[in-house]
């Protein structure tokens, strides 16, 4: 499906815009309005969350450089339109949901959508997920107020990639790409100011 103002996206690599075309987002939300899905805008998924601006979907995608034998660890999984965005680049999926309902959700619909390279844990995403590390690349898509949470960093291969959004207050986030480099030291890039719902730790 083509998004509103899809050409004007800054994201270049042409496997990552089709994937994020390849999935029908409307799926993954709750709208009657079919074409409101494919505006480019967050929209509720229920529970007090969103689902991220497509076009944010895209640049975090691009940002990740994910490579067909990754394995990659979401933080957020929301919709779960993210995940299956990543499915169709990497090798294996791992995404953790802290409130409970959405997780189901989400791993209902990715089933539904043939997304057999993911899954969909409960839990507190700040603490990564042990059983499956180390991770090629991770993203986060909710707010860190404190930045890389310490278990990802640790969960995270050298010369892997992290992307997530930093930052208190909603008015004052950017999101950031760490790089960490062959002696595990994070190298951060702030890209672009950005609006996240805040990563919490009470499980719901
Ligand atoms: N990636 C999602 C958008 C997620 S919105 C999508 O494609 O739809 C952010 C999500 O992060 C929300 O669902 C929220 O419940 C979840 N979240 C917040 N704190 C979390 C935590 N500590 N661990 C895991 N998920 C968390």
């Amino acid at each position: 499906m083509q998004y509103e103002r899809m050409s004007e996206w800054k994201v270049h690599d042409k496997r990552v815009l089709d994937a994020v075309a390849r999935v029908p987002r409307h799926f993954f939300v709750d709208t009657p309005d079919v074409f409101e899905a494919y505006e480019d805008r967050p929209l509720p998924i229920g529970h007090g969350q969103t689902i991220s601006q497509p076009y944010i979907v895209a640049l975090m995608t691009e940002l990740l450089a994910v490579e067909p034998h990754h394995r990659v660890l979401e933080i957020g999984t929301g919709s779960g339109f993210q995940a299956a965005v990543l499915a169709q680049l990497a090798g294996e999926v791992i995404s953790v949901e802290i409130i409970e309902a959405l997780a189901k959700r989400a791993r209902e619909r990715l089933a539904a959508q043939g997304c057999q390279n993911v899954e969909v844990h409960h839990g507190d995403g700040y603490k990564g997920y042990p059983p499956k590390a180390p991770y090629d690349r991770i993203i986060v898509t909710a707010s860190c107020p404190d930045g890389v949470p310490e278990p990802l960093e640790e969960q995270l291969k050298p010369s892997g990639r992290l992307v997530l959004p930093t930052g208190a207050t909603s008015e004052d986030q950017q999101l950031v790409a760490v790089i960490k480099d062959m002696d595990g030291k994070l190298q951060r890039e702030a890209v672009l100011p950005v609006r996240f719902v805040p990563l919490t730790r009470r499980l719901r």
